[in-house]
């Protein structure tokens, strides 16, 4: 059986959908990558097509 838990990165600004399985957990917030689970430290970006976090 699969659960396919998503939902959108915890980061105010990304639009990104992150499941369980991919998301980085950071405080118990569920993040799509580095860049949005370390606050954008750095001005990095989040990387992702379409979306303009950083
Ligand atoms: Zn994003
Ligand atoms: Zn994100
Ligand atoms: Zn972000």
């Amino acid at each position: 059986m699969t659960t396919v838990t998503s939902m959108k990165c915890a980061c105010e600004t990304c639009l990104c959908i992150v499941t369980l399985e991919d998301a980085i957990e950071k405080n118990s917030k569920y993040y799509c990558c580095e860049a949005c689970a370390n606050g954008h430290v750095g001005a990095q970006g989040c990387g992702h097509k379409g979306c303009t976090c950083n």
